[in-house]
């Protein structure tokens, strides 16, 4: 049995059969080979890479006729890596003396040379790591370890574990039989965090290296709620996590009684508890669990989920589908927000030193019109079923918020034009995501309908912290006194403005830190559908008076930990039952 703490990012108990996956959705189980099956085993290795090089070589050929020396050098190179022969020497001393399936060796072996190459953080061999990853990809094809057989096509139930896994990969992971996941890196603001959230799967994400570890037949234990793993565990511990998962159905089950009754205080102040969505199949978990509308309708997920740049109809239809299901309920939309973690093709997937300070969110958006035009057209037209609001993501300067605005009206006169079906007179809201525009919001709140405090970016970019790096995951947190300064600033100016103002970020669907939020003014949070009732149980559970006391003293204390702990003590008092024992 082996224990290994992770960071945890969606909440919830697993426990099934390991599926290891490679960076590219393959799968390398450790297999160790028979003493006497060790030359055959040798012979199936040297028989890959002659292979491989063979086909190599015909490349280098083919492309020199068509594409001259130049180009086909690229093969050429490939095949000096190849035939290296510390690769080869390390290659067989695996397979020969430590008994390594040729498979396992392969996969290791190149995994580590590109892993180096990567880690010197220069463009060119940055390059050469990916022609590496492709001599291993070639290797294993020919091995007969690899089928092109993507991660949505998994057929039984799995826990995957995997080196990393993106956004689109996780979105597009089938949740009848994946049911959790673990990865070696990544943190807990990444976009592959908030859709594990949104499609309620148990994950731990930043495990540090541990697939090596795995062998093929593990049994693993994921604990959602701790960012524990566990592998191989003993009847025991097996035992303490089926209780666990009986527990938790159990506070599912009462949460679930809440469903049709107000998200009001104890005192009964109002709350507007809404959801936030990737995809529109997604409201339906909103509508169950009572949520009063959606706050946050991540509509780049579109994008990301298909392998065709959607166009205006599949927009159109999208929208229109959540706004039909809402039924009167307000859906904000949010234009698209790619770029960064959510990266899309063409120009979209150029590599960036700096991606989430680069060409992001608004900013790509307002420099490729073709990409932003047919999605304004789409959420003016499908405006027309219903109560839709559109919010344009990571506002900076007010002149990105004017050109974004300007856009709208020049899209609602070529749809009047066209004699097109549209509604132009509809709510026009920004995020707060950058500390310039909570520095500026006055002049913002001139030009806006309403306001929605994206805290996943505002602590990024308040703390200087990658969302998405393990490395810096301890320094990540939303409940930092720093960002509280600036939440506490943006509640002050959208009152006196009389700006209506949400938290849609993930620190609202942490029920200490939304009775925090409260307490500092904050009316309207927007959490994943899986949230709602747990932060629904927290708000019936406290008065105001009490949410106020909360934020005063927590505004006194100057670290996260100390505000989280604060949190924790009020919320084992107020709401014992959503403490996690
Ligand atoms: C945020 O930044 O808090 C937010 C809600 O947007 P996203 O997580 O999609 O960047
Ligand atoms: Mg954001």
């Amino acid at each position: 049995m082996l224990e290994l703490q992770g960071i945890p990012v969606s909440p919830g108990i697993a426990i099934g059969p390991a599926l290891v996956l490679d960076l590219d959705g393959y799968r390398i189980p450790k297999k160790i080979i028979a003493t006497d099956a060790v030359d055959e085993e040798f012979a199936r290795l040297r028989k890959a890479v002659t292979a491989v090089a063979q086909q190599l070589d015909g490349q280098r050929k083919a492309t020199s006729e068509v594409a001259g020396e130049t180009t086909a050098d690229i093969f050429s190179a490939q095949l000096q890596m190849l035939h290296d022969p510390r690769l080869q020497a390390e290659l067989g001393r695996r397979v020969r003396l430590e008994h390594q399936s040729a498979d396992y060796a392969v996969n290791r072996v190149l995994r580590q040379y590109s892993d180096a190459l990567r880690r010197l953080d220069n463009p060119i061999l940055s390059d050469r790591a990916d022609d590496v990853r492709d001599i291993e990809k070639q290797l294993l094809f020919e091995l007969g370890a690899v089928n092109e057989q993507p991660l949505s096509d998994i057929t039984e139930p799995v826990i995957l574990l995997s080196r990393t896994l993106t956004p689109s990969e996780t979105a597009n992971l089938d949740r009848r039989f994946v049911r959790a996941f673990c990865t070696e890196i990544g943190g807990s603001g990444g976009h592959t965090a908030i859709v594990a959230k949104g499609l309620e799967l148990p994950a731990v994400v930043g495990i540090g290296p541990f697939l090596d570890s795995v062998s093929a037949s593990a049994r693993v234990i994921v604990d959602g709620d701790r960012g524990v793993i566990v592998l191989d565990p003993d009847d025991a511990t097996l035992d303490h996590y089926r209780r666990r998962i009986k527990d938790q159905e159990s506070l599912s089950q009462k949460l679930s009684e809440l469903r049709s009754l107000p998200a009001e205080t104890a005192d009964g102040h109002q709350i507007r508890l809404t959801a936030n969505i990737e995809f529109p199949h997604e409201t339906s978990a909103c509508i169950e669990r009572g949520g009063d509308g959606i706050g946050l309708y991540r509509t780049e997920f579109l994008y990301l989920s298909s392998d065709d740049e959607p166009s205006e109809e599949d927009h159109y239809q999208a929208y229109s589908q959540v706004v039909r299901e809402m039924d009167g309920r307000p859906v904000v939309i949010r234009t698209l927000d790619l770029g960064a973690d959510k990266m899309g093709r063409g120009p979209l997937s150029e590599r960036e030193y700096n991606p989430f300070l680069g060409l992001r969110s608004i900013r790509l958006s307002l420099r490729n019109l073709d990409l932003f035009r047919p999605q304004l057209r789409a959420i003016l037209r499908a405006a027309v079923h219903g109560d839709i609001r559109v919010m344009f993501p990571l506002i900076t300067t007010i002149a990105e918020l004017r050109q974004a605005r300007m856009l709208v009206k020049v899209v609602a006169e070529d749809l009047k034009d066209a004699g097109i079906p549209y509604r132009s007179d509809i709510p026009i809201g920004m995020m707060v995501e950058v500390p310039a525009a909570v520095v500026m919001l006055e002049h913002f709140v001139k030009e806006v309908d309403f306001l929605s405090i994206g805290t996943n970016d505002l602590a990024q970019y308040t703390l200087a912290v990658d969302r998405s790096n393990e490395y810096v995951a301890d320094l990540y947190q939303s409940s930092d006194p720093a960002v509280l300064r600036l939440i506490q600033r943006c509640v002050a100016v959208a009152d006196s403005n009389n700006i209506p103002l949400s938290v849609c970020g993930e620190m609202s669907s942490n029920p200490g830190r939304a009775l925090l939020l409260m307490g500092l003014g904050v009316r309207h949070l927007s959490v994943p559908p899986g949230a709602l009732t747990r932060v629904k149980k927290a708000i019936r559970s406290v008065t105001t008076e009490q949410c106020e006391q909360i934020a005063v003293r927590a505004m006194n204390l100057e670290a996260a930990r100390d505000v989280d702990m604060y949190l924790l003590d009020r919320l084992s008092k107020y709401v014992p039952e959503l403490i996690v024992s």
